[in-house]
């Protein structure tokens, strides 16, 4: 808990090294937002906007402020919605934030 891990359906996912995880982390917020019942405000309307966010820090667009946002954007949807489907979204997100930071930033890689 301390680390943020977490045991359960989707909690341990293994990708080899030609994943890009900055697609990912967009995925998991694309299937809350196809998945999500509409009850609430964070999940529902949260985890469109971070696939935009998420869109705009790959583009190079403001990079900094983006991540920022994404990472508030995060915070509110664990700490705001209703049940663990949005609350449990955020997770990889920030998990590929954190750990793999290169791979959202596509003009560093050259891609
Ligand atoms: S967090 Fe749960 S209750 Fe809220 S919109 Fe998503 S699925 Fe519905």
């Amino acid at each position: 808990a301390e680390r943020g891990g977490m045991i359960g359906h989707g909690g341990v996912v293994v990708f080899d090294d030609t994943v890009d995880m900055a697609e990912q982390a967009r995925f998991a917020m694309e299937f809350c937002a196809i998945e999500s019942c509409g009850k609430c405000t964070p999940c529902r309307i949260g985890s469109v906007r971070a696939q935009e966010v998420i869109d705009r820090i790959v583009d190079g667009e403001a990079r900094e402020s983006n991540t920022a946002l994404l990472r508030e954007l995060c915070e509110t949807m664990i700490q705001g919605s209703l049940c663990a489907h949005g609350g449990m979204a955020p997770h990889p997100v920030l998990s590929a934030l954190d750990h793999f930071p290169d791979d959202f930033n596509r003009q560093a890689v050259g891609s």
